[in-house]
């Protein structure tokens, strides 16, 4: 019972900071923040992500790459440059890793306000840290486990950042439903996301992608976007206004 209430936590908790800080803070620009809470973030995303952390800049700018390119052979990790889901895991990495050391650039606009902790990234994306990550969640599991069945979500634990990437990025670009009619295959994945925290709406993201709310019709439910009113509320970030226009 221990390790799927871990899993569930896991799950929700990393896929929040993926969707808040790194795509909608990072690629986006939805909202700004005070240099002390980007950092916050930046070592949030580190500890809800563990063994597979990647960098919010790196993200951020694979993420308006994405944008610009949809679908087409530059986009990073469309479903329809490859035959199938595992490739298209591979194929992603090979083009994050080549971002990252800088082998492949990218032009300059791209770049713009991305958030960059350099000196955080070298430690936190460090393969020593990524081991050291993996032998915790194996403790846990070890200690936690009363079923050889639940060992099965180990690997899901390990590669949670890229399952949230290929779960939304395969999945939302395959199978749901149109809002808009788009030139690119874009999906809204659940009507009703409790899965994807808001990220689900991903149709409508493509349509407005300087919108902070994924939401618009009335049974949809953006909950990512709620809190980030509730942090806007209390003072951490500042929301900007609902922009329908711009790539990112
Ligand atoms: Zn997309
Ligand atoms: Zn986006």
């Amino acid at each position: 019972m221990a390790v799927l209430i871990f899993f569930a936590i896991h799950w929700y908790v990393s896929l929040f900071f993926q969707s808040f800080f790194m795509h909608r803070y990072a690629a986006h620009g939805h909202f700004s923040m005070s240099r002390f809470w980007e950092k916050f973030f930046y070592i949030g995303s580190f500890i809800t992500q563990g063994s597979s952390y990647i960098s919010p800049h790196t993200y951020g700018l694979m993420h308006r790459l994405h944008h610009a390119h949809t679908d087409l052979p530059e986009d990073p990790h469309s479903p329809h440059n490859t035959p199938n889901m595992f490739l298209m895991m591979w194929v992603t990495r090979n083009n994050y890793f080549n971002l990252w050391i800088g082998k492949t650039s990218a032009e300059e606009k791209y770049h713009k306000d991305l958030p960059q902790w350099e000196a955080f990234d070298r430690f936190a994306h460090n393969w020593i840290a990524r081991v050291i990550w993996g032998l915790a969640y194996f403790a846990f599991y070890w200690y936690f486990a009363t079923a050889w069945w639940q060992w099965l979500f180990l690997p899901m634990t390990l590669a949670m950042g890229s399952l949230h990437g290929v779960a939304v990025n395969w999945w939302a670009h395959k199978f749901g439903y149109e809002n808009y009619k788009m030139a690119n295959t874009s999906k809204n994945i659940l009507p009703v996301d409790l899965l994807f925290v808001g990220e689900a709406y991903h149709n409508n993201h493509h349509k407005y992608p300087g919108r902070p709310n994924n939401a618009v019709k009335w049974f949809e439910f953006d909950l990512t976007y709620f809190i980030s009113r509730g942090l806007d509320k209390i003072g951490v970030i500042k929301l900007k206004e609902q922009r329908n226009h711009g790539i990112f």
